[in-house]
């Protein structure tokens, strides 16, 4: 490898976690002054506003070391641990507090590479999976690294859960590629900085592939019920499909995700239309839009992504906007990851590790304190607090570049809720350039039906149409609405529930004994992280749960009822003093009853520190 190479390389190199780098190479950590800290750059070049010298000096330093090291030079020792702590402090640009420290120390692994890895258990455990998508698979692995059998049933004919199902043009996800992965399987190649659905849906059958998982899932079945055998302490699940029939279970774990049941609006006429029309979870690769006259309702995630995808080939679009989404700049979102970026990520020592660090930090718990209300606040109105203020006016002057000239869209646009009361998106200027073009129109006149031709609005106009898309979501509040389970006395989770779905820590219902779910009530997070972290927080969790009934010799664990109670109490206090719980921003994280089911209030340290062990005193053991 040449200095030229190198120097080619570097040119592309993420600063602060090459002078992280820096120190494994060399064991020199001079440089980790507070002068030389990065800092927060929502809008900045993603190098935390280091001065251009200090970069190059940084990249000099880097192409001797990398050379060095190439060339056969040995690695210093390791830093110690005051050293690690600085160089964590230093990353993320802040005194991080000190009970972050085991939990960040784990992310880094710097000491393993899978420092999650189970122990094995005590006694073998029959456990079946619903569901074998990202978080149904991850269950799988860490369950047989415990020594478990596992089954896994999965409505689907492959793996991969919405990685499958979402094909609509566009799809990618929102978390940078190299924080949306599993831990214990990082990539030194994906290929674009947020992945695309084709990337991931690869990915995770590899995954499938590499740990000999296929065998062990029921493809083309669906659970129908799983009902609660006391004399027996086992579930017992009833299938069809495929594989109809019956499998018996010591512990059963659902895992079939919060967004997998497309929801159409509940406008009058869906379902008159007599063209095609079609959920985004269900795009028709068969209509060709190709000239065709669109209407896409709704404006989330999903239509932010497709919307920019199709406008240039149909002949016309209408976009139907109820609200506006707030986007988060990301010049890099449809950016490919480059061969000198990859060479960075694969060659230099530790350098992979403190950038998925320094992702976790920026993107995660570092971004929380944008979107908590702040009691005493009196500012303007979409406001919830002085960095949320901030953080609206930053993003306001970003959208007003992008609207210039267009005053009329730049009203539709800017959302009047707070930032984080619905999900923030991505913004690389594709939704806005999309929104601009001459073949598009922004709809916000609400829609008052749906009808054989068109779509006919509040104001009684008629608009004709080829093809109607509906983005508008998924059952977000109906959990595990596809299949019965049926507790101890008989009773049914739903009706125990009544729309209002609780867990503790997401994970468990008193009645429902070794019952575990995975993306459970409350476990989804809003800006703060990828939810592959709180699978593997929760699939610990559940694997040391059952490790916990060998060790003390019992066959039943039931949480207790004022454990749940005490939990989610807190959970609902948390939930209101942030921006997705505030009393006027409506979303899919709040069900009919007005509550915040779906989400994580706190940090993610907290939800790590909560799971990392199952306490035995919260449960009824038998
Ligand atoms: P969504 O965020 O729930 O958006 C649904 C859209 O449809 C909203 O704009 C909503 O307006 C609108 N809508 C619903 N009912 C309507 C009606 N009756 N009339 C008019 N408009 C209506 O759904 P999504 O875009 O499919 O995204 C769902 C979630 O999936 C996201 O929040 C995210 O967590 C996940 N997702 C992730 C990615 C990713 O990682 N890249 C991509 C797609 C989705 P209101 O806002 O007014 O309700």
């Amino acid at each position: 490898m040449t200095r030229g190479r190198i120097e080619a390389a570097l040119n592309e190199a993420h600063i602060p976690s090459l002078m992280c780098a820096l120190v494994h190479l060399t064991g020199d950590a001079s440089m980790l002054t507070p002068e030389n800290c990065p800092t927060y750059d929502f809008f900045g070049d993603g190098q935390g506003n280091l001065p251009p010298a200090l970069q190059d000096a940084v990249r000099q330093r880097a192409a001797d070391a990398i050379g060095a090291h190439l060339a056969g030079t040995p690695l210093p020792p390791p830093p110690d641990a005051a050293t690690v702590r600085r160089m964590m402090d230093f990353i993320a640009g802040a005194d991080i507090p000190k009970h972050y420290v085991p939990f960040l120390m784990e992310e880094l692994g710097l000491e393993s590479a899978d420092p999650k890895r189970p122990e094995p258990a005590p006694v073998k455990k029959r456990v079946a999976i619903v569901g074998a998508g990202m978080s149904g698979l991850l269950a799988a692995i860490r369950l047989r690294q415990a020594g478990h059998d596992v089954v896994i049933v999965e409505k689907n004919a492959d793996v991969g859960g919405t990685w499958l199902e979402n094909t609509y043009p566009g799809c990618r996800v929102d978390n940078p590629s190299h924080l949306y992965s599993y831990s214990f399987e990082a990539n030194h190649h994906w290929p674009a900085h947020y992945s695309t659905q084709p990337t991931l849906l690869a990915y995770f059958r590899d995954i499938a592939d590499k740990y000999d998982l296929r065998p062990l899932i029921r493809f083309g079945t669906s659970v129908d019920a799983a009902e609660w055998d006391e004399a027996a302490a086992l579930w017992r699940l009833t299938l069809s499909g495929q594989h109809a029939g019956s499998i018996e279970a010591d512990a059963l774990i659902s895992a079939v995700g919060q967004l997998n049941q497309p929801r159409l609006p509940d406008i009058p006429g869906v379902g008159s239309f007599k063209g095609p029309a079609f959920h985004s979870a269900r795009w028709r690769h068969d209509v060709d839009l190709k000239g065709k006259r669109v209407a896409v309702i709704g404006t989330g995630a999903s239509a932010y992504q497709f919307v920019p995808e199709i406008a240039a080939d149909v002949g016309n679009l209408t976009v139907f906007q109820r609200t506006p989404p707030w986007g988060g700049p990301t010049p890099n979102y449809h950016d490919p990851v480059t061969h000198n970026v990859q060479w960075l990520l694969e060659n230099v020592p530790f350098y992979e590790k403190w950038y998925r660090f320094w992702l976790f930090w920026m993107m995660t718990d570092g971004i929380l304190p944008f979107v908590k209300a702040d009691d005493a606040w009196n500012g303007p109105p979409g406001t919830i607090g002085a960095m949320n203020l901030e953080l609206r006016n930053a993003l306001v002057q970003q959208i007003g570049l992008q609207c210039e000239g267009r005053p009329d869209l730049l009203s539709a646009v800017i959302p009047d809720y707070p930032i984080g009361g619905k999900r923030s998106l991505r913004d690389n200027g594709v939704w806005i350039a999309a929104l601009r073009r001459d073949n598009v129109q922004l709809e916000q006149t609400p829609i008052a039906r749906i009808t054989e031709t068109g779509i006919e609005t509040a104001d009684g106009k008629t608009h004709e149409y080829d093809v109607i898309i509906y983005g508008t979501g998924f059952k977000a509040s109906d959990f595990l609405s596809t299949f019965k389970v049926v507790g101890r006395d008989g009773i049914e989770l739903h009706e125990r529930w009544q729309g209002d779905a609780r867990a503790y820590l997401g994970m468990t219902v008193p009645g429902f004994p070794n019952f575990f779910m995975l993306y459970g009530p409350n476990t989804n997070i809003v800006v703060n992280g990828s939810i592959i972290f709180f699978s593997e927080c929760a699939v610990r969790y559940v694997v040391r749960a059952l490790g916990m009934l060998g060790e003390v010799g019992a066959r039943t664990l039931d949480v207790r009822e004022d454990v749940h109670d005490v939990f989610n109490t807190r959970v609902d206090a948390g939930n209101a003093r942030m921006a997705w719980g505030q009393p006027g921003v409506s979303s899919w994280y709040k069900n009919a009853t007005g509550r915040v089911s779906q989400n994580w209030p706190f940090a993610l340290v907290d939800y790590w520190a909560a799971t990392l062990r199952p306490d035995p005193s919260d449960y009824e053991l038998a």
